[in-house]
């Protein structure tokens, strides 16, 4: 890696926990079960949490109604509403903060995110991390067909940078769509690979997957690139 000059993130377990947002949400659901449908709210919260713990992802308000004895898949629906709309209380890593208030000294800084765009766009301004990056990409704004691994939100981030690929590196969590699209426009990528996170055990599906390296936790990010310099 010669003369790096832009360092473009991912957002969901790279910046900050996902896992924050996820509970943040059911908290929401909590309350609005509890006006809407006489479930307790923090009886509701805790059922929601543990849920999740015990690994369900996909039906979890389907599983929680039913355990509430509600069979309704209109009420599935606003609950998922609840879910997406809400304004989520969650704060960015505190290594996050400390390495972009360092990073934005020397190089550019993007974001690439992928999501449904008005729950990303929530996510971002709760954050309050808009003023350490100088643009930022929601792939979803390019349609669901540029959502990462596409190369899409990866040519946009680095054409409003105005830096080539090869001078970029992108970092990221998931080794299923993060690290395939960057490495084909020929930027380098770092797999921020943290053991409690929901992708930490994941495998790239393929070579063309892969990073080009691993580090444990954004505190790594300074020294990684500063040998690169
Ligand atoms: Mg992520």
């Amino acid at each position: 890696m010669n003369n790096l000059q832009a360092i473009v993130f991912d957002l969901d377990d790279t910046l900050y926990s996902e896992r924050d947002y996820v509970l943040s949400g059911f908290k929401a659901v909590g309350n609005w079960a509890d006006v809407n449908l006489g479930i307790d709210r923090n009886q509701g919260f805790t059922t929601l949490c543990n849920l999740y713990h015990q690994g369900v992802r996909n039906n979890t308000f389907n599983q929680w109604l039913a355990i509430h004895q509600i069979e309704n898949p209109e009420v599935v629906t606003k609950l998922l509403n609840v879910y997406r709309e809400h304004s989520p209380t969650i704060s960015p890593f505190a290594e996050s903060i400390d390495l972009l208030k360092t990073l934005t000294k020397s190089y550019k800084i993007g974001l690439v995110s992928d999501g449904y765009l008005q729950v990303q766009q929530r996510k971002w301004a709760a954050l309050g991390l808009d003023l350490f990056f100088d643009t930022v990409v929601f792939s979803d704004s390019l349609g669901r067909e540029n959502w990462k691994p596409s190369t899409a939100p990866f040519k946009l981030v680095l054409d409003r940078l105005n830096i080539p690929p090869e001078f970029s590196v992108y970092i990221g969590d998931n080794p299923r769509k993060d690290f395939c699209g960057a490495r084909q426009l020929g930027m380098s990528t770092i797999w921020v690979k943290r053991s409690d996170s929901e992708y930490g055990d994941l495998q790239p599906p393929s070579l063309e997957y892969h990073p080009d390296l691993s580090i444990d936790s954004l505190s790594q990010v300074l020294e990684l690139v500063r040998s690169w310099d």
